[in-house]
């Protein structure tokens, strides 16, 4: 019939989620998975973007976009077996009565739908032409082996719309966080915002008059100044006290951003982590697994009202979800050391030149000037002491250079 052989298949792609029973990965319990799901490493970069492809040649009968598929699609190969694939990035590029090509294109890898990050679904039925009277089966056999699946290293492109799940990844990556610290912020903040930073807490929307769009174009503007004192959750973490919501109030101008960009929004929550939750990222760094992980940031960052099992096991369920997807690719990016610091540490604590450090949140320059949130929130070598007064030179990425005297006991030797 065709299906073998069909699908070019590379060490970049991979299985996460057999047919099957398995754990619910968006709660509690376990529920029968009717499909494969795939993830594509590079499909979770932010620079590409990959196809989605027929399994076999075939002809589409039916076009999704619903609330648990997202965009997908139904093709019938041979009169008799259909496939569906689902949670693209937008609509397939087909419509209902094509007729596909094994290795067409169909769509492009995404996360609509019930969906915590960027995958495929892929299901099979067979018994019957029309999909509801349809029966499941193991999609496996259909493709080659556990290694050839619907997607083809022929397929990447460059990616035109980077998904927050992707810019939240990377950002999380850079700060060389391990993957179950980066996943255990990562399920909390979906399950806060759904990774929405413009995401006003709903519950407040009636109340307030607004929309996500509104409430957040209405501080821009500062035609709605009740921002800081409103009590209603914001954001990518859904910051609800006042001083937090200063904070990031804040932060947002600093920046001369929106207050809901995602990129300002995540230095805010470094920052956050870096300075008055040092304590809560410490603890993260050492996590040993992601429930933990994800309990931590829960209990100790997000706090909300409700901290009961069900809710640990709900959030650590979404940053499992995300673990399975980055398992085996995700690497926090390795701090680049510059060439003064490549001597041993000092295990003592004591700051000296080639120590990494952070800065106290109150700290000023030496000078008296003040210091910009973001090299706050980031991470520095020390490239020359002198008395009581640090040069700090590169920051852990290396990508960043202030030179800036500051007083030794505004550092923290990390
Ligand atoms: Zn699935």
């Amino acid at each position: 019939m065709g299906f073998k052989n069909n699908i070019i298949s590379t060490q970049d792609e991979y299985i996460t989620s057999p047919f099957g029973v398995r754990p619910n990965p968006l709660g509690a319990g376990t529920e029968f998975h009717n499909g494969l799901d795939i993830v594509s490493s590079r499909g979770l970069q932010k620079t590409q973007d990959v196809w989605s492809i027929a399994i076999a040649d075939g002809v589409v009968t039916d076009k999704h976009n619903g609330e648990l598929i997202g965009h997908g699609i139904d093709i019938l190969h041979d009169g008799k077996v259909l496939s569906r694939q689902y949670h693209f990035k937008s609509a397939s590029v087909l419509k209902v009565g094509d007729k596909v090509e094994k290795g067409d294109r169909i769509g492009i890898l995404g996360t609509t739908g019930r969906s915590t990050g960027v995958h495929l679904h892929f299901g099979v039925k067979t018994g019957s032409t029309k999909w509801d009277n349809g029966d499941y089966v193991d999609p496996t056999p259909y493709l080659d082996g556990t290694k050839n699946i619907a997607i083809s290293s022929d397929n990447v492109i460059p990616a035109k719309i980077d998904t927050p799940e992707r810019e939240i990844r990377e950002y999380l990556s850079s700060k060389g966080l391990s993957l179950y610290a980066a996943v255990g912020i990562m399920g909390n903040l979906y399950a806060e915002s759904g990774l929405k930073a413009n995401n006003l807490q709903n519950s407040y929307e009636k109340s307030l008059g607004f929309t996500d769009d509104s409430y957040t174009a209405a501080v821009d503007k500062g035609t709605y100044t009740n921002f800081i004192r409103d009590c209603a959750g914001y954001g990518l973490a859904q910051w609800t006290y006042w001083s937090r919501k200063e904070g990031l109030f804040n932060a947002a101008k600093a920046q001369d951003k929106s207050i809901g960009n995602l990129n300002m929004q995540l230095d805010y929550l470094w920052f956050e982590l870096t300075t008055s939750y040092r304590g809560v990222l410490d603890e993260l760094r050492k996590a040993k697994s992601v429930r933990e992980a994800s309990d931590i940031i829960l209990t100790k960052f997000e706090k909300p009202a409700d901290q009961s099992e069900a809710v640990r096991v709900k959030r650590a369920g979404y940053a499992q979800s995300y673990y399975d997807n980055y398992l085996g690719w995700y690497a926090p990016e390795v701090p680049t050391m510059p060439e003064a610091t490549l001597m041993p540490e000092t295990p003592t604590g004591t700051i000296t030149k080639g120590s990494k450090v952070t800065i106290n949140a109150n700290a000023k320059y030496y000078t008296g000037g003040t210091i910009p949130l973001w090299v706050l929130a980031d991470v520095w070598y020390v490239s020359s002491i002198s008395g009581d007064r640090a040069v700090l030179g590169k920051n852990v990425s290396g990508k960043n250079d202030i030179q800036s005297p500051i007083n030794v006991k505004d550092l923290v030797y990390v």
